[in-house]
């Protein structure tokens, strides 16, 4: 067993263990007091030589017979619940929190907060229609109604319903909703898009104006609204439209370059054409798209202006994939001349020198100059590489 299993073993089990000490413990206070409980005493018993054979799941239907719900354990049992379905145990976790809720002593609140964990584990498992119902169910709590909006939100979004999402999240208190605009307003970016897709553009018009309405900042709406145009084969309009993403949003200008070189091949405006590709301001991040701004440079610049133009950007920018593999082409093709080599490979070493990522954790993609053995962010053992 690696250590992480081993880990991943211990916590739900030294959970478990306490709890049945608590089980221990009462039948021991209750054996001096009053009524002396010898069947918990044996149960305890089988439950821990459960735990100590690996076979968690007797273990746990032992405790949960054990056990008695009454407003002491609750919390104990809430917690090893979430403890299991945090350690990816969801069906563990979903016993224990269906037998919290099948019962009859809990108070209001607690039942409500067996209800929210049980949620989460149907939602976990995939059993998306049952999560919904429960928090559904919780839309009448006030101290869960939050959260529940929340998990409801997640849903429709996994499901791609993206009209009740944004109903959902209308139901958040007025003074929360700010809050939530943005992630409103895509929504109505992905119905849209939806409408793009089907040729709907009076449809798609209307859904950008209410994303534009809930988030004036929102920069995929520039970007849609273009393409809503070039469809139409309104080209100086899509440009139009692009050119303001470009504006507003520098860091996404890469997203247009194709889009852009496409809308100026169609107008036939080769001036244009020519203008956008030298003063494009971010490169493209996609190989597709670099190969397109770099081809169509190249035919208007010709190769070698082209390859200094491009190497000017890089040094402005830094570089990305495609970039670093267009000047490895160039290398090896001997086509970057002695001075170029010489700056490229100064600037390499000078940004190598200041890296401030050195190690990478294979399990969730946290960056670090630090070596940890523990994940601070996805919690994995022994994951940096
Ligand atoms: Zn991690």
């Amino acid at each position: 067993m690696s250590l992480f299993e081993t880990i991943n073993w211990m916590w739900p089990a030294i959970g478990l263990a306490f709890l049945l000490g608590v089980v221990a413990t009462r039948w021991f206070f209750k054996k001096l007091g009053f009524k002396p409980r010898q069947k918990v005493n044996s149960e305890y018993f089988k439950g821990l030589n459960f735990l100590l054979n690996e076979e968690t799941d007797k273990a746990i239907e032992v405790f949960i017979k054990a056990l008695e719900v009454d407003s002491e354990t609750v919390e104990l049992h809430l917690a090893l619940g979430g403890l299991f379905r945090r350690k990816g145990q969801v069906d563990r976790a979903t016993r224990i929190h269906q037998n919290l809720v099948a019962r009859p002593t809990l108070t209001d609140e607690q039942r409500m907060q067996a209800v929210y964990e049980l949620a989460q584990d149907y939602y976990k498992a995939g059993w998306l229609d049952r999560a919904e119902n429960l928090f559904k169910e919780l839309m009448g709590s006030d101290a869960y109604r939050s959260s529940a909006i929340n998990g409801l939100c997640q849903i429709y979004q996994q499901e791609k319903e993206w009209q009740q999402a944004i109903d959902v999240l209308r139901r958040h208190k007025r003074s929360e909703r700010g809050e939530y605009a943005k992630q409103i307003a895509h929504y109505y970016c992905e119905l849209a898009e939806v409408s793009i897709n089907v040729g709907d553009s009076e449809q798609a018009r209307k859904f950008l104006s209410q994303a534009r309405s809930e988030d004036q900042t929102i920069a995929r709406v520039n970007l849609l609204r273009g393409d809503l145009n070039f469809n139409e084969g309104n080209f100086s309009k899509a440009i139009h439209c692009w050119q303001s993403l470009i504006a507003n949003h520098p860091q996404l200008a890469q997203l247009v370059v194709a889009k852009m070189i496409a809308c100026y091949r169609e107008k036939g405006d080769e001036r244009g054409l020519k203008r956008y590709l030298i003063g494009v301001s971010a490169l493209p991040k996609d190989d597709a798209a670099f190969d397109l701004w770099r081809n169509s440079l190249v035919e208007l610049l010709g190769q070698e202006q082209a390859i200094a133009h491009i190497f000017s950007q890089v040094q402005q920018q830094g570089l990305s994939g495609p970039a670093a593999s267009f000047l490895s082409d160039a290398v090896s093709e001997d086509q970057l001349g002695v001075e170029f080599r010489a700056t490229l490979l100064s600037n390499l070493l000078a940004r190598a020198k200041e890296r401030k990522i050195e190690y990478t954790c294979v399990g969730c993609g946290f960056d670090t100059r630090a070596m940890y053995w523990f994940c601070p962010n996805c919690g994995e053992w022994e994951s940096f590489r």
